[in-house]
């Protein structure tokens, strides 16, 4: 049962801010609610109040303007599924957004929410790193980016302060040779693995390719040493490296046991997506 909370309306990502400074641990951030109320309702955490963020101005735009498509924190998964800038620019994203959750939870369920509870299992985290996002973090009297790859710490965990409001991603808009997707598996409600890859194709080579690992283990992860096999070579020559990149990717999830399948399982199931993700990139 959801047990009695308050209600707290700011108008602002300043007063926000202020909220959560002045009540500390009693007191979180309130978006689409698909989450937290879930959580609150289970017992799981306990707030005396609630800050709803949903009625703050300027937090639910999509904008693309100097080489940055930057999506606001409250834009809804529906949002971003629908929306002609990113059909444009980045279809990996839509593609992903396609496939969070059910009809309900990408109608209320925001991004910035997503990302902020960072729950393991979780999808866009791991294609951002990929696509070398930042976060931008706001408090009453300064503004931060972070690099997707730093903000995510550990299950549940982000590198957020606790007086900080999430209120953008920016992303670099890709150029024209530039290809990126995300893949992911599972048969519970949430996905098991999920594999994202972004690169350059200048004429035949590889080149920038960034790869990001998901939902194995604690928290997305880039892999620096997965890339450096395939950085520069020629497709069928990173085709030949994409085994033991995907093993390498597969130690650097973390897996861990669990009802979604064994470390093993999970390992093995990166380097499956990896080489499809790769595929499809370069396709
Ligand atoms: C049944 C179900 C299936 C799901 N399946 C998937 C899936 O397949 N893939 C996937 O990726 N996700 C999945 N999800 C997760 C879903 O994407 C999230 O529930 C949703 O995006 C959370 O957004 P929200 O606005 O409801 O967040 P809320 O529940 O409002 O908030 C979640 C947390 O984030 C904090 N928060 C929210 N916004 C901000 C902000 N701007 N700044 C700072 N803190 C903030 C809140 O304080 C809270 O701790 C699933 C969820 C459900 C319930």
């Amino acid at each position: 049962m959801l047990k009695r909370f308050r209600l707290e309306e700011p108008q602002s990502v300043a007063e926000v801010s202020e909220l959560l400074g002045r009540f500390g641990d009693s007191a979180k951030v309130y978006a689409g609610g698909t989450e937290l109320l879930l959580a609150m309702k289970e017992g799981l955490v306990d707030y005396e109040r609630l800050i709803n963020v949903k009625n703050i101005r300027g937090l639910k735009d999509i904008k693309s303007a100097n080489g940055t498509i930057t999506i606001g924190a409250l834009c809804t998964h529906h949002q971003l599924e629908t929306s002609n800038p990113l059909r444009e620019k980045l279809p990996s994203v839509v593609k992903l957004e396609q496939n969070v959750a059910n009809v309900r939870v990408r109608q209320a369920g925001t991004i910035g929410g997503n990302l902020c509870f960072a729950e393991p299992h979780a999808d866009p985290g791991t294609l951002l790193i990929a696509l070398s996002a930042t976060m931008v973090a706001e408090k009453a009297s300064s503004k931060r980016e972070i690099a997707a790859a730093d903000f995510f710490v550990d299950a549940y965990e982000t590198s957020l302060a606790e007086d900080e409001v999430l209120t953008e991603i920016r992303i670099p808009t890709p150029g024209p040779d530039a290809r990126s997707a995300y893949l992911k598996f599972g048969y519970l409600e949430r996905p098991s693995v999920g594999v994202a890859i972004a690169l350059n194709l200048t004429g035949d080579a590889v080149e920038d390719i960034k790869i990001a690992v998901g939902c194995a283990g604690p928290a997305p992860r880039r892999v620096e040493e997965a890339e450096a096999l395939l950085e520069g070579k020629s497709t069928d020559e990173a085709l030949r490296q994409i085994a033991p990149a995907g093993a390498i990717a597969g130690r650097a999830s973390q897996a861990i046991s669990d009802l979604h399948g064994s470390q093993e399982y999970k390992e093995h199931i990166v380097g499956v997506l990896l080489k499809r993700a790769f595929q499809s990139a370069i396709s």
